[in-house]
């Protein structure tokens, strides 16, 4: 569900077709909460998308509108895969783009996790 001036969701977004099996994916973590796989064009050794299962454009939209019970799933999902594939020593990063100026491609909210190298400055020039 969308928030107040935000688009609608799109059924039909690539995201939802992963989750739907309807295109393939590499899964990584799959809960109640959450589903977890490589990003196909990968920007670090280790990228990895987690996305929620329930149906919410973006950030703005799962803060908002999500349960607190997907909310809490859903963080401890990411937690858990970073330490199943090991990455808390030397460490990685977590980003979710929301909106135009942060470049969100896809509309069904995800956090990207990205490890296995120094990953250098937080933000592009
Ligand atoms: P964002 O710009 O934050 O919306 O990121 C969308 C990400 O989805 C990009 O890093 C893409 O490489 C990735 N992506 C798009 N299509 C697929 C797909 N079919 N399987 C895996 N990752 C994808």
């Amino acid at each position: 569900m969308p928030i107040s001036g935000l688009p609608p969701y799109e059924t039909n977004n690539i995201f939802a077709r992963i989750l739907r099996g309807e295109i393939p994916s590499k899964k990584v973590y799959e809960d109640e909460w959450a589903f977890a796989f490589h990003d196909i064009n990968p920007q670090a050794p280790t990228h990895i998308l987690v996305i929620p299962k329930g149906a919410y454009c973006s950030f703005a939209d799962f803060s908002t509108e999500a349960s607190d019970a997907e909310i809490a799933g859903f963080m401890r999902a990411v937690g858990q895969i970073a330490r199943d594939l090991g990455l808390e020593t030397p460490g990685y990063r977590l980003l979710a783009n929301m909106g135009a100026h942060s470049g969100q491609e896809v509309p069904h909210f995800h956090v990207h996790l990205f490890a296995g190298k120094p990953l250098g400055r937080m933000i592009a020039e």
